[in-house]
């Protein structure tokens, strides 16, 4: 008897520790004279020499304020759900079938949080990367706007990878935050990305924008960006209190979320204002707090495009064209967000 429930006990506990067979990557290192592109095949790694002028090595931080943009779409919060994205965009005419940018002059923004929780993280960075070559050489343009999960990803915050990159970095034979170091093209890359922009009359931002921040570490936003970037590289345990603030804390530009009273403090439509008027802007579209479609709040003075992609079963992007604000839902149709006059 006793050997049976041992038996009940131990069987399933095998299965699950069996090691998966995986794919992915590829990442690519940055050395000397080449690139080393490694690349994990059914459970190996493959390793290749490339040329150095392959990829850039070099990728300096772009401007963060745009004027004169006719149309832009915001999503967020991705979380390694490639499959998903790439529907979500397609069915938004962001991309054609091939994969490859569709959306003109217009203007994408990712508002943060690719890394984390799914099992596609490099997927969605190497479109993201591609999708940005291609959108500029059409006049349109791709922004990634930092979230909390890049930063803790580069801050050695580990707690949640997916358990495939636990593999893939042992197969790899580095941390999973060394896969995406200042030696590796996504590493430089992702480093040069900023944590706020202003399109328009819109401000995007991972977690929002709260008056103390303002009050704390300036408007410019050029030197917010610059300041986020410097210490990216800087373990929590390493930072003083005001740097541990200006990334994990609660008024953080990559935490904050009190817009939402269901996740923080409900401000009211002056506190908004208030903030607005601060940033010179008239919206501010964050991510970071999810929700089951794209949602505006203070009568469209602020947008959350957090629309749980993070759970792989349904998302919605922002689309914004001649001052008006739609939901772009999963199968491409486009609700308008109406204003109350008051
Ligand atoms: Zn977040």
């Amino acid at each position: 008897m006793k050997k049976i429930i041992l038996l009940l006990l131990f069987v399933p506990l095998f299965s699950i520790g069996q090691d998966a067979i995986i794919s992915d990557g590829p990442y690519i290192f940055i050395e000397k004279n080449k690139l080393i592109k490694k690349s994990i095949i059914n459970s190996e790694v493959i390793f290749s020499d490339l040329d150095k002028s392959s990829y850039d090595t070099l990728y300096l931080p772009e401007k963060s304020t745009y004027n004169n943009v006719k149309k832009i779409i915001a999503l967020s919060d991705i979380h390694g759900q490639y499959d998903l994205t790439i529907e979500l965009l397609k069915n938004n005419k962001v991309i054609d079938k091939e994969l490859n940018w569709n959306f003109g002059k217009g203007h994408l923004v990712i508002a943060g949080d690719i890394f984390d929780r799914g099992d596609k993280v490099n997927e969605v960075l190497w479109l993201v990367y591609k999708l940005e070559i291609q959108a500029k050489s059409d006049g349109g343009r791709v922004h990634f706007v930092l979230g909390n999960h890049e930063f803790m990803v580069l801050q050695k915050d580990l707690r949640y990878i997916h358990k495939k990159y636990i593999e893939s970095s042992k197969l790899i034979g580095l941390e999973y935050d060394q896969l995406y170091s200042d030696k590796t093209i996504l590493g430089r890359w992702l480093r040069s990305k900023p944590s706020i922009i202003k399109i328009n009359n819109n401000v995007f931002t991972h977690g929002g924008v709260s008056e103390e921040f303002l009050i704390n570490r300036g408007v410019d936003f050029e030197k917010i960006n610059l300041m986020m970037r410097y210490y990216i590289d800087t373990p929590l345990e390493q930072m003083n209190s005001s740097i541990y603030d200006l990334y994990n804390g609660e008024k953080s530009l990559i935490w904050y979320r009190d817009y939402f009273k269901e996740y923080g403090e409900d401000l009211t439509d002056a506190d908004i204002s208030k903030i607005l008027k601060m940033l010179n802007t008239k919206h501010i579209v964050v991510g970071h707090c999810s929700y089951d479609q794209v949602v505006q709040l203070y009568n469209n003075k602020i947008f959350g495009v957090d629309s749980s992609i993070k759970n792989g079963k349904y998302g919605e992007v922002l689309l914004i064209k001649k001052r008006k604000f739609f939901r772009g839902t999963l199968k491409g149709e486009l609700i308008e967000f109406k204003k109350k006059s008051n």
